[in-house]
Protein backbone atom coordinates (compact mmCIF):
# COMPACT_ATOMS: atom_id res chain seq x y z
CA UNK A 1 0.00 0.00 0.00
CA UNK A 2 1.16 3.46 -0.99
CA UNK A 3 2.40 5.23 2.26
CA UNK A 4 0.15 7.82 2.79
CA UNK A 5 2.17 11.33 3.07
CA UNK A 6 0.31 13.41 1.46
CA UNK A 7 -0.91 15.09 5.08
CA UNK A 8 -0.48 18.42 6.28
CA UNK A 9 0.69 16.91 10.32
CA UNK A 10 -0.75 19.07 12.48
CA UNK A 11 -0.01 19.44 16.23
CA UNK A 12 -2.10 20.56 18.46
CA UNK A 13 0.24 22.00 20.69
CA UNK A 14 -1.00 21.04 24.11
CA UNK A 15 0.92 22.89 25.75
CA UNK A 16 -0.47 26.33 23.93
CA UNK A 17 3.07 28.09 25.10
CA UNK A 18 1.80 28.32 28.57
CA UNK A 19 -0.05 31.51 27.59
CA UNK A 20 -3.71 32.97 28.38
CA UNK A 21 -4.72 32.04 24.69
CA UNK A 22 -8.01 32.78 25.10
CA UNK A 23 -7.77 36.08 25.80
CA UNK A 24 -5.95 37.30 22.96
CA UNK A 25 -8.41 35.75 19.91
CA UNK A 26 -7.76 32.32 19.72
CA UNK A 27 -7.56 29.24 21.62
CA UNK A 28 -4.58 27.02 20.47
CA UNK A 29 -2.12 26.58 17.89
CA UNK A 30 -1.32 24.19 15.19
CA UNK A 31 2.68 23.72 14.41
CA UNK A 32 1.86 22.77 10.47
CA UNK A 33 4.57 20.55 8.95
CA UNK A 34 5.18 19.67 5.53
CA UNK A 35 6.73 16.27 3.88
CA UNK A 36 8.88 18.11 0.75
CA UNK A 37 7.86 15.02 -1.60
CA UNK A 38 4.03 15.52 -0.55
CA UNK A 39 4.03 18.89 -1.65
CA UNK A 40 5.84 18.66 -4.65
CA UNK A 41 4.00 15.45 -5.72
CA UNK A 42 0.67 17.43 -6.37
CA UNK A 43 -0.46 19.89 -9.59
CA UNK A 44 1.61 22.59 -8.71
CA UNK A 45 4.88 20.95 -8.37
CA UNK A 46 8.01 22.45 -6.52
CA UNK A 47 10.66 24.37 -6.57
CA UNK A 48 14.05 24.62 -4.51
CA UNK A 49 14.45 27.32 -2.66
CA UNK A 50 17.47 29.56 -4.30
CA UNK A 51 19.01 28.30 -0.82
CA UNK A 52 19.41 24.79 -2.06
CA UNK A 53 17.81 21.54 -1.43
CA UNK A 54 15.95 21.14 1.42
CA UNK A 55 16.45 18.51 4.03
CA UNK A 56 14.97 14.95 3.75
CA UNK A 57 12.83 15.91 6.77
CA UNK A 58 9.23 17.53 7.29
CA UNK A 59 9.33 21.71 7.08
CA UNK A 60 7.40 24.10 8.79
CA UNK A 61 4.33 25.17 7.45
CA UNK A 62 3.40 27.44 9.75
CA UNK A 63 2.15 28.30 13.08
CA UNK A 64 -1.64 29.09 13.34
CA UNK A 65 -3.44 30.28 15.77
CA UNK A 66 -6.90 28.50 15.95
CA UNK A 67 -10.36 28.43 17.50
CA UNK A 68 -11.78 25.28 19.24
CA UNK A 69 -14.29 25.71 16.65
CA UNK A 70 -11.90 24.95 13.68
CA UNK A 71 -12.28 28.38 12.38
CA UNK A 72 -9.08 30.44 12.89
CA UNK A 73 -8.40 34.47 13.23
CA UNK A 74 -6.46 35.73 9.85
CA UNK A 75 -4.46 39.14 8.75
CA UNK A 76 -4.81 40.34 11.66
CA UNK A 77 -2.79 43.73 11.24
CA UNK A 78 -1.76 44.73 8.24
CA UNK A 79 0.42 47.95 10.54
CA UNK A 80 2.80 45.17 11.27
CA UNK A 81 3.98 43.69 8.39
CA UNK A 82 7.19 40.96 8.15
CA UNK A 83 10.62 42.97 8.81
CA UNK A 84 13.23 40.69 8.00
CA UNK A 85 15.96 42.38 10.10
CA UNK A 86 13.85 41.47 12.67
CA UNK A 87 14.97 37.86 12.69
CA UNK A 88 18.41 38.47 11.09
CA UNK A 89 20.08 35.52 13.99
CA UNK A 90 17.37 33.43 12.94
CA UNK A 91 16.99 33.48 9.27
CA UNK A 92 19.76 30.47 8.61
CA UNK A 93 17.79 28.51 10.84
CA UNK A 94 14.60 29.40 9.20
CA UNK A 95 16.13 28.29 5.58
CA UNK A 96 16.92 24.95 6.88
CA UNK A 97 13.77 24.56 9.24
CA UNK A 98 11.44 26.51 7.23
CA UNK A 99 12.09 26.11 3.38
CA UNK A 100 9.36 27.19 0.70
CA UNK A 101 8.84 25.13 -2.53
CA UNK A 102 6.24 27.05 -4.19
CA UNK A 103 7.69 27.76 -7.86
CA UNK A 104 9.04 30.43 -8.82
CA UNK A 105 12.35 29.47 -6.32
CA UNK A 106 12.78 32.20 -3.85
CA UNK A 107 14.66 32.80 -0.76
CA UNK A 108 12.32 31.34 1.18
CA UNK A 109 11.30 35.25 2.90
CA UNK A 110 8.23 35.56 0.57
CA UNK A 111 6.48 32.83 2.13
CA UNK A 112 7.62 33.81 5.87
CA UNK A 113 6.25 36.77 4.85
CA UNK A 114 2.81 35.00 4.30
CA UNK A 115 2.98 33.46 6.98
CA UNK A 116 3.53 35.96 9.36
CA UNK A 117 1.56 38.30 7.83
CA UNK A 118 -1.45 35.73 7.25
CA UNK A 119 -1.24 34.04 10.89
CA UNK A 120 1.52 35.35 13.08
CA UNK A 121 -0.08 38.71 13.62
CA UNK A 122 -3.54 36.93 15.26
CA UNK A 123 -1.34 35.74 17.74
CA UNK A 124 1.27 39.09 18.02
CA UNK A 125 -0.13 40.66 21.52
CA UNK A 126 1.69 37.72 22.72
CA UNK A 127 4.57 36.61 20.61
CA UNK A 128 6.57 39.32 18.73
CA UNK A 129 7.88 38.67 15.41
CA UNK A 130 11.34 37.67 16.86
CA UNK A 131 9.13 35.01 19.19
CA UNK A 132 6.61 34.01 16.62
CA UNK A 133 9.31 32.49 14.42
CA UNK A 134 11.79 31.74 17.41
CA UNK A 135 8.57 29.49 19.29
CA UNK A 136 8.26 27.79 15.74
CA UNK A 137 11.86 26.58 15.44
CA UNK A 138 11.84 25.58 19.07
CA UNK A 139 8.52 23.56 18.62
CA UNK A 140 9.69 22.06 15.71
CA UNK A 141 12.62 20.26 17.18
CA UNK A 142 10.82 19.85 19.89
CA UNK A 143 7.97 17.70 17.87
CA UNK A 144 10.78 15.69 16.04
CA UNK A 145 8.25 13.96 13.70
CA UNK A 146 11.53 11.93 11.95
CA UNK A 147 12.53 10.74 15.46
CA UNK A 148 8.73 9.46 16.36
CA UNK A 149 8.84 7.66 12.98
CA UNK A 150 12.04 6.08 13.59
CA UNK A 151 11.59 4.79 17.01
CA UNK A 152 8.36 3.15 15.36
CA UNK A 153 10.48 1.77 12.81
CA UNK A 154 9.35 3.52 9.94
CA UNK A 155 12.31 5.20 7.82
CA UNK A 156 11.67 7.99 5.57
CA UNK A 157 13.82 6.26 2.87
CA UNK A 158 11.15 6.22 0.35
CA UNK A 159 10.58 2.66 1.66
CA UNK A 160 6.82 1.22 1.95
CA UNK A 161 4.36 0.51 4.62
CA UNK A 162 1.10 -0.40 5.31
CA UNK A 163 -1.36 1.97 6.94
CA UNK A 164 -2.00 0.02 9.96
CA UNK A 165 2.47 0.20 10.65
P1 LIG B 1 -1.36 29.15 4.29
O1 LIG B 1 -1.53 27.68 4.10
O2 LIG B 1 -0.40 29.47 5.36
O3 LIG B 1 -2.62 29.87 4.42
O4 LIG B 1 -0.73 29.66 2.89
C1 LIG B 1 0.37 29.09 2.27
C2 LIG B 1 0.84 30.05 1.15
O5 LIG B 1 2.23 30.08 1.13
C3 LIG B 1 0.36 29.66 -0.24
O6 LIG B 1 -0.08 30.82 -0.91
C4 LIG B 1 1.60 29.15 -0.93
O7 LIG B 1 1.65 29.48 -2.29
C5 LIG B 1 2.72 29.84 -0.18
N1 LIG B 1 3.89 28.97 -0.05
C6 LIG B 1 5.15 29.30 -0.33
N2 LIG B 1 5.97 28.28 -0.10
C7 LIG B 1 5.21 27.26 0.37
C8 LIG B 1 5.51 25.93 0.80
O8 LIG B 1 6.64 25.46 0.81
N3 LIG B 1 4.45 25.19 1.24
C9 LIG B 1 3.16 25.67 1.25
N4 LIG B 1 2.19 24.86 1.69
N5 LIG B 1 2.86 26.92 0.85
C10 LIG B 1 3.88 27.71 0.41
Amino acid sequence: MKPNYSFLLKLLIAQCLALACASQGYDFFYLVQQWPGSYCDTTQGCCYPTTGKPASDFGIHGLWPNYDDGSYPSNCDSNNPFDLSQVSDLTSQMQVSWPSLACPSSDDTSFWTHEWDKHGTCSESVLDEHAYFQAALDLKAQANILQALENAGIQADGGLYSLTA
